[in-house]
């Protein structure tokens, strides 16, 4: 156990022949012993400490060392156990948890990226994530440059003498665009380029990047994997080498994990195999159900074989995610759409248990000027819908009562 958060990359405690459900169910219970019998507490507990008490000053020293718990901000109990747990379920050496998945995002790249450097990132990647590489990073002499992700050779085309990092989604936003994974982490690894792979969009139930040949995965812990839209919180993970000079930044920069919040991740974490697959199922529904209802001019899911990466996303995910683009006429059609729904939740984010709808070209891509949007295809008739847990039947008649069908 040591304080630095190196605690995080101890092997994961449960037998990695568990299937993914049950590992996810059985997360954090290894708590220390509570009383005269080593009974255990059945869940993770919750360590809402700054600081860690010593013996004596040989104790204080060995915290100093790196060898126990130091300062919260270094490492913590709680939330080196949801760390573990999230790199246990990515197939991860290492995992570290942050404020935010921008906090992850921002600090993952600045671990690789300094002055000089280019990043090389995807078109339709987040808001946030674009707006750091355009507007943050340039003040500290990172460039950015983006190029559709799906399209192998325009990466190959694109990676320059100073790119250092590639950033992907593994689903672009909104119109889910799938990379090859496999090949970018390739043409990554034969250009001296660490491939960071955003994988909020697909959590470690749909693909692991890391088996695919990422160097780094993040994710924003605040949609899927906390999953219930009381939490914002970030992860990082990886092989211990790539992880170690992330976790050293994170402990400067600051953006660590509150304990609480990594209680109520942790807590969420245990059902995510399961929501996924009940909001997969769904969405696969719907969209099919979406092509057929008057006033829809588009889907867009990986599941339609209408969506220009439906073989993609058929080998490379185990299932085509939860989120759709629905294309309607124009902007008034969209903005009707939007207020009519009555189980769907108008609200930004995604992930939740609750179905969410938001409006890209007045939200996430809204600071964008309208010939970019035009470019990246985000029509003022696009919605986006995050598919819930909710009955499956409710969200269909939600969505033909507020299409007028
Ligand atoms: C929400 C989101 C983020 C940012 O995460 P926060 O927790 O809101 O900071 C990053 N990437 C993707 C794909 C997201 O959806």
């Amino acid at each position: 156990m040591k304080g630095d958060g190196k605690r995080e990359s101890e092997a994961p405690s449960q037998p990695p022949s568990l299937g993914l459900g049950t590992r996810a169910a059985h997360v954090a219970r290894e708590g220390a012993p509570l009383g005269p019998h080593g009974e255990r507490s059945g869940t993770a507990a919750l360590y809402q400490t700054t600081n860690y008490v010593y013996d004596d000053a040989a104790g204080a020293a060995r915290a100093a060392a790196g060898q126990s718990f130091l300062y919260a901000r270094h490492g913590n109990p709680t939330t080196d156990g949801f760390a573990r747990a999230v790199a246990d379920l990515e197939g991860a050496e290492s995992g570290l948890v942050f404020a935010s998945g921008m906090a992850a995002i921002s600090t993952a790249i600045f671990s690789v990226a300094g002055a000089g450097a280019e990043v090389l990132a995807s078109e339709g990647i987040y808001g946030g994530s674009t707006d750091l590489l355009t507007t943050a990073a340039p003040r500290f002499g990172v460039r950015a440059r983006f190029v559709p992700a799906w399209e192998l050779a325009a990466v190959e085309a694109a990676i320059g003498a100073d790119t250092k990092v590639l950033l992907v989604e593994t689903l672009s936003n909104p119109l889910l665009r799938v990379p090859d994974l496999r090949g970018l982490a390739a043409l990554a690894r034969a250009r001296g380029v660490t491939f960071i792979v955003d994988s909020t969009f697909t959590s470690p139930c749909l693909v692991r990047p890391l088996e695919h040949g990422a160097d780094l995965v993040v994710h924003s812990a605040s949609k899927y994997l906390a999953g219930h839209g009381d939490v914002v919180g970030g992860v990082v993970v990886g092989r211990e080498a790539a992880v170690a000079p992330v976790r050293k930044l994170r402990t400067l920069l600051g953006g660590t994990m509150d304990p609480f919040a990594a209680w109520l991740a942790l807590r969420g974490l245990r059902t995510l195999p399961l929501r996924l697959a009940r909001q997969c199922g769904s969405a696969v529904a719907l969209a099919a159900v979406l092509e057929t209802l008057p006033g829809v001019v588009r889907v867009h899911h990986p599941s339609l074989p209408t969506h220009p990466d439906h073989a993609r996303a058929r080998a490379q995910l185990g299932a085509p995610g939860a989120m759709i683009g629905v294309q309607l006429a124009d902007g008034a059609a969209a903005r009707r759409f939007y207020d009519r729904v009555r189980v769907f939740t108008r609200a930004a984010s995604l992930g939740e248990v609750v179905s969410l709808v938001t409006h890209p070209a007045s939200f996430s891509h809204g600071a964008l000027p309208p010939e970019e949007r035009a470019r990246l295809g985000i029509d003022e008739g696009l919605v986006r819908l995050s598919v819930g847990i909710e009955d499956v039947a409710d969200l269909e008649a939600d969505l033909r009562q507020a299409l007028g069908a």
